[in-house]
């Protein structure tokens, strides 16, 4: 029996975390994560036994109740999680009425789950009924990503051939493509709703002029997924500043043999095979 704070689940979110800081991908409080967890995965603990603060949420989470999360807090900056996890992540319960939490461990100087809290359990929502060993939601702000939604038209089919062409590792890594929401407040539920809806399609979803939205099982393959599409942006941008001429790429013939070889299937709405 051991303490939450020597748990894996700690460590992973200090690293990601950390790793996510020194892309330069979370300024300041950028980005939140959340990381769901089991309760034969809690119950290994010993120190998660009280609740220790209810905390309303502004939204209804009832599909949700019971569940538990490893969340990051609202203000909180990514560059200071790994030294002080206890006061800057917490584990939170939902409560059976769906409209607040249950604290059980962190947030230990007051704090909060992240503000974009909606779009993360609106997303787990979503996501569980499509593949219930979905456990994990991100949101950073990489910077090519993002500069992408200034420069390219906000199409799924047209950035989604995009970052296919760029490298060859994309469409095996995402090759249902990325959702696009059109520009939207951040931390409201509406934006979690566009979210949402979108990840019955995508994993990762675009939020223009913002950041990145992406979920799958496990930390490190979110984490994996983001670097991915954000390393395609990046050469995008290489390119761009070479003089954006481009001379010779991965053709469409190319990306079908690649979705062949790697027994991938591209999302037929965006890349009519
Ligand atoms: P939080 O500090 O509330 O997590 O917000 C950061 C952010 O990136 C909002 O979109
Ligand atoms: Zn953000």
């Amino acid at each position: 029996i051991m303490k939450f704070i020597d748990s894996q689940y700690v460590s992973k979110m200090s690293e990601i975390t950390n790793e996510l800081y020194k892309h330069g991908w979370d300024e300041r409080n950028g980005g939140n994560v959340s990381m769901r967890l089991t309760q034969s995965e809690v119950d290994q603990f010993e120190d998660l036994n009280n609740v220790l603060r209810n905390i309303p949420i502004k939204f209804d989470a009832t599909p949700l109740a019971g569940q538990y999360y490893l969340v990051t807090g609202t203000g909180r900056y990514f560059k200071n999680v790994h030294n002080f996890p206890e006061r800057d992540t917490g584990l939170v319960r939902i409560a059976e009425n769906g409209t607040s939490v249950d604290l059980v461990w962190g947030f230990n100087d007051g704090g909060q789950p992240t503000s974009e809290f909606p779009a993360h359990l609106m997303t787990h929502i979503s996501r569980q009924k499509i593949d219930s060993n979905q456990r994990v939601v991100m949101h950073c702000h990489p910077t090519n990503w993002v500069a992408l939604s200034f420069t390219h038209k906000l199409d799924e089919a047209s950035v989604s051939q995009l970052l296919w062409k760029m490298q060859a590792e994309s469409m095996v890594v995402f090759p249902e493509g990325v959702g696009i929401i059109p520009y939207m407040t951040p931390g409201t539920n509406e934006i979690g709703e566009a979210t949402a809806d979108k990840m019955k399609e995508f994993r990762v979803v675009m939020w223009p002029h913002h950041g990145i939205f992406a979920c799958g099982d496990t930390m490190d393959e979110v984490y994996g997924l983001i670097e991915t599409v954000e390393k395609a942006c990046m050469i995008y941008t290489a390119i761009q500043s070479q003089g954006g001429k481009i001379l010779q790429s991965i053709t469409d013939e190319d990306l079908m043999d690649l979705a062949r070889s790697f027994n991938v299937t591209p999302n037929p709405r965006l890349f009519p095979m």
